[in-house]
């Protein structure tokens, strides 16, 4: 598992599945042809010898003071589309293993509420889907929930009965605004498009920086190519924007970005290219 410091904050990356996904799937734009020129900055970490993204789905653990903070639970144990069946990973082990066992996890935050964010929220005991973390408060977007209370996943409309819904009657949920602060190192940052109500992760600490991306990207091509459009994003337009105006804040500057799709090495820095950007790891 990797780990990584902030200051005193630490963050470690566990993963639930790593997938190879066809970037047209999701970036219709992304062809072969129209993503060669960069296969030098993307190769290998982030494209495999196929052409397929390595498309990473993983939680962070973030330790911040006493806080045990899990930003997104994943796919869990469930069946789930995409060629993402239910899967049986080692997910609660590592996370176990690492200090977070399911009794002392503190806070569980959903970047946004599709269902490979939600899926370890739930596990399935005595045949009712049962909160994962029954000492955690769950973090959820308040305008995230407003949009879906009455919408469904269209990638997996089971996903809220078995994986949002159970949090609210077990009176684990709080709505928290998009500029939420969790902790004294860790807040929530606006950056909607993808969902009405997505949010990114800040950590700050003694000066250093990072910041969690969640689904505002899904994989590193498209800092090159932010405007290209994405079939996950609600609000195309609005994600597209979105994914700009986070490149100009953050490229060159001082800030680790950690992408929630992204495979490992997972984090690293944005730099300037040309009229574009790209990952440097
Ligand atoms: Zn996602």
């Amino acid at each position: 598992m990797e780990t990584w410091r902030v200051g005193d904050v630490e963050i470690t990356r566990v993963v639930d599945v790593v997938q190879p996904f066809p970037p047209t799937r999701l970036i219709p734009e992304a062809t072969p042809d129209a993503i060669a020129d960069l296969h030098g900055w993307l190769r290998p970490h982030f494209l495999d010898e196929d052409g397929n993204m390595r498309l990473s789905i993983h939680a962070f653990a973030i330790r911040s003071g006493d806080a045990r903070i899990l930003v997104d639970t994943c796919l869990g144990d469930k069946p789930r589309p995409l060629g993402l069946p239910g899967w049986q990973s080692s997910f609660l082990e590592d996370l176990a293993e690492i200090g977070f066992g399911r009794e002392v996890v503190d806070r569980v935050l959903c970047t946004h509420l599709h269902f490979d964010h939600v899926g370890w929220n739930t596990v399935r005991e005595d045949g009712a889907w049962v909160p994962t973390f029954p000492n955690a408060r769950y973090l959820v977007g308040e305008k995230e929930w407003g949009f879906w209370e009455h919408e469904v996943d269209r990638y997996a409309p089971e996903a809220k009965h078995d994986s949002v819904l159970p949090i609210f009657e077990a009176g684990l949920a709080d709505l928290v605004a998009m500029d939420h602060r969790v902790s004294d190192e860790v807040r929530l940052v606006p950056t909607p498009g993808h969902t009405p109500g997505h949010v990114s992760v800040r950590v700050e600490s003694r000066g250093e920086q990072a910041i969690i991306t969640g689904d505002l990207f899904h994989h590193p091509l498209q800092m090159a190519h932010p405007e290209w459009r994405d079939t996950a994003d609600v609000d195309a337009d609005l994600a597209r924007e979105t994914r700009l105006r986070f490149l100009e804040r953050h490229a060159d500057a001082p800030v680790l970005v950690l992408g929630t799709h992204f495979a490992s090495p997972t984090a690293g820095r944005i730099v300037r290219d040309g009229a574009a950007w790209r990952f440097e790891v």
